[in-house]
């Protein structure tokens, strides 16, 4: 078992990221501007807002805190984490180009990419990315951008970002990883060579399971220009309400993600040990396959552990009904601590071959681990299971 855990430095960071007096009252937290338009002096003259889709003071300091989380120049938020994605494809893809996804991508993107923008002639290779080789060899004269997401859901995958980050160089390529597992707290993807991070803010950087959000960051000034243009043209913009609460969330990231981690060790742990589980994806495990790449590139493993029960899916249903703290439910990264059955919920949409392909079953169960004592959390498991 890995020993990672949250740097320091991390618990000023989240306090104070983008947190800036306000202008016009001294306000020491980012007041709600809750407008659409602003007052202009004469036509075009104004104090550079016009008109909330374009920009909004309440925005533009979760952008600013999200940026400086992820140690980025530019930060972009969205209405939800899918919005962001799709305005990255939107600037980044033409017809005709290829695309390579990690196979076990979360499901929602899958859905976008499989559903809209195939139909545009954009192709995309969804292929197991947790041995570099492999994708070396699908790249192609087409391949436009690299899609990325490490850990991956629910298998809990490793994708070596900075490999991936060669690969994507040699191709000219645009790597973009989605950091929504690890949080900003434990993994930073363009430190090691990303091109695009993207959120759905709406898990760990919410993290209260009360807000639906996305964010696209980079240091790329000419992605951020795209990106940016996209998120005016096409419009899916946050309500000032939403970056609100965003930002009163990335203050306490460092202090939850500490916590969640600490859960998902002893969970992983004690399942592991358990004679009714038959096999655990956690990447802080020393038996997990990527563990070296795990432990390497990120400094904690969040709250995510999925495993196997060792029966059947009727004796799935009894220790789901049993659960006193665990809530069944979907999504993830929230204070709270949920249980996700991905076949019949969050991955319901994925292709059945493929879900099979990637050992998505009837006993697998995804557990995301709030912020509770770790004891009742293992109790928890511990009875259910018994
Ligand atoms: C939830 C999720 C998304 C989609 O975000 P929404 O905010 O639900 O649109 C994308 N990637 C990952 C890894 C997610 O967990």
């Amino acid at each position: 078992m890995s020993t990672n855990s949250v740097d320091s430095k991390y618990y000023t960071k989240s306090v104070h990221a983008g947190m800036k007096p306000d202008v016009l009252s001294g306000a020491v937290t980012p007041p709600i501007y809750q407008t659409s338009t602003y007052i202009q002096q004469s036509p075009g003259v104004h104090k550079g807002w016009d008109y909330s889709r374009a920009g909004n003071p309440t925005r533009d300091a979760l952008e600013a805190g999200l940026a400086e989380i992820e140690g980025a120049k530019y930060g972009l938020s969205f209405s939800s984490g899918l919005a962001a994605e799709q305005a990255i494809m939107q600037v980044l893809l033409l017809p005709g180009d290829e695309v390579l996804v990690c196979d076990d991508v979360y499901g929602g993107t899958g859905r976008l990419f499989r559903n809209y923008f195939e139909k545009f002639g954009i192709k995309f290779h969804f292929i197991d990315m947790s041995d570099p080789a492999e994708v070396s060899s699908k790249v192609t004269s087409k391949t436009k951008v690299i899609w990325v997401e490490t850990p991956t859901n629910p298998t809990l995958k490793i994708i070596d970002i900075e490999k991936m980050a060669e690969v994507a160089k040699k191709s000219q390529a645009t790597l973009v990883v989605d950091n929504t597992f690890a949080s900003p707290v434990f993994q930073r993807p363009l430190e090691l060579g990303a091109d695009v991070v993207v959120h759905s803010t709406t898990k760990y950087i919410g993290g209260h399971s009360d807000v639906i959000g996305g964010a696209a960051i980079t240091n790329n000034q000419d992605l951020y220009t795209l990106i940016k243009r996209s998120q005016f043209e096409a419009g899916s913009v946050p309500s000032p309400m939403e970056c609100f609460l965003l930002h009163r969330s990335l203050k306490t990231l460092a202090v939850r993600m500490n916590q969640h981690h600490q859960n998902s060790v002893a969970v992983a742990d004690f399942l592991s040990s358990s004679p009714k589980v038959k096999k655990v994806y956690f990447p802080g495990l020393d038996s997990h396959p990527n563990f070296d790449v795990a432990t390497r590139q990120m400094s904690g493993f969040s709250g995510m552990v999925s495993f196997d029960i060792d029966g059947n899916y009727d004796d799935v249903l009894k220790f789901l009904s049993r659960l006193e703290v665990f809530v069944l439910a979907e999504s993830l990264g929230g204070v709270e601590s949920l249980v996700n059955h991905p076949e019949k919920m969050t991955h319901a949409s994925v292709p059945e071959p493929l879900r099979k392909q990637l050992g998505i079953g009837s006993t697998m169960l995804r557990l995301s681990c709030g912020i509770e004592a770790t004891d009742d959390l293992v109790m928890d498991l511990k009875q259910a299971l018994n």
